[in-house]
């Protein structure tokens, strides 16, 4: 494969940047035009999709290149209204792509889905009809959804729960469910309706509500990586970064910053690919209390006798790359067309890789200069941009505010004033 050139790349122009994506064979002359047009969501579609659409909604696409994934290279699209997340981000994915790259494991990719059953007479006779049952309630929620049974998926599993609070209790009915490409949440509620009335007939019992779960831990996936501590800068900075992983596991005020901070990368992609974000946020967030106290989702070791320091993390990512919106809209097109069009299973180690990479670039500045040295160019730009500098005036603007000690808008204003008498 051809080696990648990003020389300059954040220095380019918008379209000069496309045309680099395309002498580095990451788009096709297809996707070129349609990224030089800023070809968008048609208002026809939107009107499709949601209820009482009014127009569209646009937000900054980009693009994080240096992404080395269990050795297959990605430029990694993004979309973020957030300054300095893909500078961040491209920058830890450097240092990684440096030492290794990133490694992942898919440790399942299956899906949950439940329904509660409540005025339930006795529970373990309940209980042992459903599991008795199995195979019958397992074909009832097949039949419901043959497609998805052609394409080698389907409902598999079966656990029944026992719930109890003073004196509400329910017995609930999990479904384990092989979803293939799709995130699956219209296909395992399909599902769940079908077996409803079944499951309330076995157990003579009355149905809550049957849903799929977003605590997706069986859709987990791992991201790791090691890095030679000279790249950072030194052991220091090493040891540094594993006690503030240790610190977000023991402070739940820092680690909702923490995961925050992993969302930043993560949710940027999800959004760039189409994906349902409110599902893989919840899913995390969820997944952050699997210890029965809300952590930091990332762990770094640093291991004093190789000189490394190691990262890992684990989220459900139940991502799709097919279904809901996808294909709908010609930008998520083109953020797949930029990651070489992934399966669901390598968008999901795309995505964990990018949380792992983002949390790096966090930590690492964190326990050095502090973040704010590299957000107050980014925070100069927005100013500036809100001042009303056109394209010729930011640079200098920009300029200007990072002499001023306290930068506002009212400042912004004035300093635009003075450039424009010049
Ligand atoms: P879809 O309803 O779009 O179903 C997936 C579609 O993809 C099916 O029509 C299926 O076709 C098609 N498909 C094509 N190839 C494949 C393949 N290889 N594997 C699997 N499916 C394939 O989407 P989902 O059921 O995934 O639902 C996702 C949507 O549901 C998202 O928009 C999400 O926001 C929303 N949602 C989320 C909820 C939640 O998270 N709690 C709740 C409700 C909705 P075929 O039918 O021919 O098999």
């Amino acid at each position: 494969m051809k080696k990648k050139n990003w020389l300059g790349f954040q220095k380019k122009t918008r379209l000069e940047r496309i045309d680099m994506l395309k002498e580095n064979e990451i788009i096709d002359s297809d996707f070129e035009n349609l990224l030089k047009e800023n070809e968008n969501l048609s208002t026809e579609i939107a009107r499709q999709m949601i209820e009482n659409s009014i127009g569209t909604f646009s937000l900054p696409f980009g693009v994080a290149p240096n992404f080395l994934i269990n050795d297959v290279e990605y430029t990694v699209p993004m979309v973020t209204e957030e300054p300095s997340v893909i500078a961040a981000c491209s920058f830890a994915a450097k240092l990684v792509s440096k030492s290794g790259g990133f490694s992942t494991k898919i440790l399942d990719r299956k899906m949950i889905g439940e329904i509660a059953l409540f005025d339930v007479e006795n529970f373990d006779v309940a209980a042992e009809k459903i599991l008795n049952s199995k195979e019958e309630i397992i074909k009832v929620a097949n039949d419901a959804y043959p497609s998805i049974v052609a394409r080698g998926g389907g409902a598999c599993e079966i656990e029944v729960k026992k719930l109890e609070e003073g004196n509400t209790s329910f017995l609930v009915v999990y479904l384990t469910i092989d979803v293939k490409e799709a995130m699956g949440a219209n296909i395992i509620n399909t599902m769940l309706e079908a077996i409803k009335p079944l499951l309330e007939e076995i157990t003579h019992s009355k149905s809550l509500m049957a849903i799929l779960s977003n605590y997706a831990t069986k859709s987990l996936v791992k991201a790791n990586c090691e890095l030679d501590v000279k790249l950072l800068g030194g052991s220091e900075v090493a040891k540094k970064i594993d006690l503030a992983s240790k610190f977000a596991k023991m402070d739940i005020y820092r680690a909702t910053t923490h995961n925050k901070g992993i969302f930043n990368g993560i949710d940027a992609v999800v959004i760039a690919t189409g994906n349902d974000w409110r599902a893989i946020e919840a899913a995390g967030n969820a997944y952050a209390v699997k210890n029965e106290r809300y952590e930091g989702l990332t762990t770094w070791t640093f291991d004093e006798n190789t000189n490394k320091l190691n990262g890992e993390l684990i989220l459900p990512m139940p991502v799709a790359s097919v279904g809901g919106s996808i294909g709908l809209n010609p930008s998520v097109k083109a953020a797949f067309h930029i990651l070489n069009n992934p399966d669901a299973k390598t968008l999901a180690s795309i995505i964990v890789s990018v949380g792992l990479a983002q949390n790096l670039a966090a930590l690492k500045a964190l326990v050095t200069t502090g973040i704010q040295k590299g957000h107050m160019k980014l925070q100069a730009r927005s100013l500036a941009l809100f001042a009303g500098a056109n394209a010729d005036e930011v640079d200098p603007l920009v300029e200007e505010l990072l002499k001023v000690r306290h930068m506002n808008l009212g400042v912004a204003k004035e300093l635009l004033e003075e450039l424009r008498k010049k």
